[in-house]
C-alpha cells in the first residue's frame, strides 16, 4: 500500500493563481509563497466584507480511538465531492504543529486520495505562521522579564507570572525550569517553562480575531501574571501589544492551497484542542464563506469536545451560523467503543459494532440539540464487512438520521458524492442553530451545563480554589465569556478508558485559567499536557532526504 506522502506526490497541482481565480480572486488579491501556496491579502479580505455568505458545514466525529476516524480525510473528500456535484466548495482546516511530526507519524492534511497538497509543507514550516506566533509570544515573555530587570515599576510578582515561553518542538526537558541563573546581569531567577506553540494563547487569539485592530485589542488583554498586590497585569500594561501585532501582521492572512483534485483549501491557524478551541481561524472561515457556496471545516477530537467548542466558542465569538454537521464514524472505531481490543479489529463483529453505536447515538442527540441537521459519514475501511456496514446503516435509519457510506480515502471525491448530496439536502433550509448556553449564564453554570448536557455527567466537582477563581472572574466582568473544556478526548467522561456511552460519572474541575485575550475561560478536567515529549523511537529516526532530495519517512 502506498503511503500518504507517496500518493500526495503524484498530485497534478495547478499554479496557485489558477486556484485563486476559481475563487474569483485577482492576481493582486494574493501573495504567492512559491508556486503552490499563497496568502489572501488583508485588502482583499476587507473588500469582501459584506459579500453574501455560503453554507457552513462542520465535520466532527465520534470519540477518537487508536483505530482512527478520518475527520480531515472526510473534510477533504466532502469538499472535493461537493465540487464534483457542481457546488463551489472551499475546505477550511488547521495548520499542523511541526514538533509532533517527529514524534509519532501522522500528518494533518488528510489521507489516501483525499489530501491537501503540498502536504509536506503544510505539516512543516508552511508559510511561517507558527514562527510568527512563536516570536510574538516570546517577545511578550522577554518584555516581562526585562521590565522586572529594569526596576519593576509595575510591581510584578515574579512568583505569579503565568506567561511562559513557547516553541514548536516536542521537548519535555523544557517543561519546568529556573531562568536567569548566573548573577545580576542576567536578571532575577524564577521558575517558568516552555509550552508547544499551538498551546499559546496568541495562537487562539489569531484564530478568533476578526481583523488586525481586533487582534491588537485581544493581544493587549492577555493577562501575564499578577502584582504583589494580586492585581492582574496585561500585555498592554507591558506595552507589548503593538509590537506583537506587527510580528503577526502577515500570519493573520489565510493560506490558500489546493486538494489533490485542485479544489481550494484555506489552511490557517491551529490552536490546541484541549486548553484552546481546536478550530482553524475565524478569518479564514469568513473569507471562504464570502467566496464559495459551501465551506467544509473540521474541529479537533470527538464531537463532545471539538464540535461543542466550534459551536459554543468559535461560532459564538465569530458570529458564524452553521448549516449542517457531518458526524464521521468508522466500523473499526465503533467496534472499539463496543469493547473490541485493537488487535482484534480485523475480525467481523456485528454485536460489538451495535454496542459501540451507543457512542454514535449520544453524539447525534447532542448535535441535534444545537438545532443542526446531522449526516453520518461512514468512512469505509477495506477491512469493513458488508454485514457491519449494513448494521451501522440500520442503526442510523432507526434513529432517523441519514447515513452515507463513503470511499473518498480510496477513490477521492467520487467516493463521497452520496455524502455531498445528503449534506446539500440537509443544508438547503435555514438551520435553527442556537448555542448550548446564553452569554449571560454564570461561568460556573456554563461548565455544569456542558458537563451534564453534552457529557451526561451525574455530578460536577469544583475544587474550592476553582470555585473562588470563577467567582472572582465573574465579579471582574469576565462572566460573559464561553468556557473552553480541557478533558480527555477518548471518552465522554474524564476517564479515557470509559468508552461507549458511560453514565453516572463525576467530572472533576481541577483548575481554571483565564484566557482574557482569546476570550474564554479554560476548565481543566484531567491531566493536560502543554509540552509533549518524543516517544522512545521517534519518527525523526526514519525521516531523511532521498537521492532526489525528496522527503522520506515523514508520513
Ligand atoms: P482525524 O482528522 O480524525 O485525526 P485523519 O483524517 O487525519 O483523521 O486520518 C488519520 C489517518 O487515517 C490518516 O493517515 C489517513 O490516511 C487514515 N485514514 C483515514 N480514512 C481512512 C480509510 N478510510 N482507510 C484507510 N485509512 C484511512
Ligand atoms: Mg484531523
Amino acid at each position: 500500500m502506498r503511503s500518504d506522502i507517496e500518493i500526495a506526490r503524484e498530485a497534478q497541482k495547478l499554479p496557485i493563481g489558477q486556484i485563486a481565480a476559481r475563487l474569483g480572486l485577482a492576481e493582486t488579491d494574493i501573495l504567492p509563497y512559491g508556486h503552490d501556496k499563497a496568502k489572501i491579502t488583508h485588502d482583499c479580505i476587507r473588500r469582501l466584507g459584506d459579500r453574501p455568505q455560503g453554507k457552513l458545514v462542520l465535520v466532527t466525529a465520534i470519540n477518537p480511538t487508536p483505530a482512527g476516524e478520518g475527520k480531515t480525510t472526510t473534510t477533504v473528500g466532502l469538499g472535493d465531492a461537493l465540487n464534483r456535484i457542481g457546488k463551489r466548495a472551499t475546505i477550511c482546516i488547521r495548520e499542523a504543529s511541526l514538533g509532533p511530526n517527529f514524534g509519532t507519524k501522522g500528518g494533518a492534511a488528510g489521507g489516501g486520495m483525499a489530501q491537501i497538497v503540498p502536504m509536506e509543507d503544510m505539516n512543516l514550516h508552511f508559510t511561517g505562521d507558527f514562527h510568527a506566533i512563536t516570536s510574538a509570544h516570546n517577545l511578550l515573555a522577554a518584555m516581562v522579564d526585562n521590565h522586572i530587570y529594569w526596576g519593576n515599576t509595575l510591581r510584578i510578582d515574579p512568583r505569579r507570572i503565568t506567561w511562559r515561553r513557547v516553541m514548536d518542538m516536542n521537548d519535555r526537558v523544557l517543561r519546568q525550569m529556573v531562568v536567569a541563573l548566573g548573577g545580576p546581569p542576567n536578571g532575577y531567577p524564577r521558575e517558568t517553562g516552555f509550552d508547544i506553540t499551538v498551546a499559546s494563547e496568541v495562537m487562539a487569539i489569531l484564530c478568533l480575531a476578526s481583523d488586525l485592530d481586533d487582534l491588537r485589542e485581544r493581544l493587549g488583554r492577555i493577562v501575564i501574571g499578577h502584582t504583589i498586590e494580586r492585581q492582574p497585569i496585561t500585555a498592554r500594561d507591558i506595552g507589548a501589544d503593538g509590537a506583537m501585532t506587527v510580528l503577526l501582521k502577515d500570519a493573520m492572512q489565510p493560506n490558500l492551497v489546493q486538494t489533490m483534485e485542485n479544489n481550494p483549501a484555506l489552511v490557517h491557524g491551529g490552536p490546541f484542542g484541549n486548553i484552546a478551541h481546536g478550530c482553524n481561524s475565524a478569518i479564514a472561515t469568513r473569507t471562504a464563506l464570502s467566496l464559495s457556496d459551501y465551506v467544509v471545516t473540521e474541529a479537533g477530537f470527538g464531537a463532545d469536545l471539538g464540535a461543542e467548542k466550534f459551536l459554543d466558542i468559535k461560532c459564538r465569538l465569530a458570529g458564524l451560523k452553521p448549516d449542517a454537521v457531518v458526524l464521521v464514524a468508522t466500523v473499526r472505531a465503533l467496534k472499539m467503543n463496543g469493547g473490541v481490543a485493537r488487535a482484534d479489529l480485523g475480525a467481523e463483529n456485528v454485536a460489538a459494532l451495535q454496542a459501540g453505536c451507543a457512542n454514535l447515538g449520544r453524539h447525534i442527540e447532542n448535535l441535534r440539540g444545537y438545532g443542526l441537521p446531522v449526516v453520518v459519514a461512514i468512512n469505509h475501511f477495506t477491512t469493513d464487512t458488508q454485514a457491519e456496514t449494513e448494521a451501522l446503516r440500520d442503526y442510523c435509519a432507526s434513529h432517523g438520521v441519514q447515513a452515507a457510506l463513503c470511499r473518498h480515502w480510496s477513490e477521492g471525491g467520487a467516493g463521497a458524492e452520496g455524502l455531498a448530496r445528503a449534506v446539500v439536502a440537509q443544508a438547503e433550509g435555514e438551520s435553527d442553530f442556537a448555542p448550548l448556553y446564553p452569554d449571560d449564564m454564570p461561568l460556573r453554570d456554563k461548565i455544569e451545563t456542558v458537563c451534564k448536557r453534552i457529557y451526561r455527567a451525574a455530578e460536577v466537582e469544583f475544587l474550592p480554589h476553582v470555585a473562588d477563581r470563577l467567582a472572582e472572574w465573574q465579579a471582574a466582568g469576565h462572566g460573559s465569556m464561553p468556557v473552553c473544556m480541557a478533558k480527555t478526548q477518548y471518552s465522554f467522561s474524564a476517564d479515557p478508558a470509559a468508552l461507549g456511552a458511560p453514565t453516572g460519572f463525576t467530572i472533576p474541575v481541577r483548575e481554571v485559567r483565564l484566557a482574557a485575550g482569546a476570550g474564554f475561560v479554560v476548565a481543566i478536567c484531567g491531566d493536560i499536557m502543554t509540552m509533549p515529549g518524543l516517544p522512545r523511537e521517534p519518527a525523526a529516526l526514519r525521516i531523511g532526504l532521498d537521492a532526489d532530495g525528496l522527503v522520506q519517512g515523514l508520513f
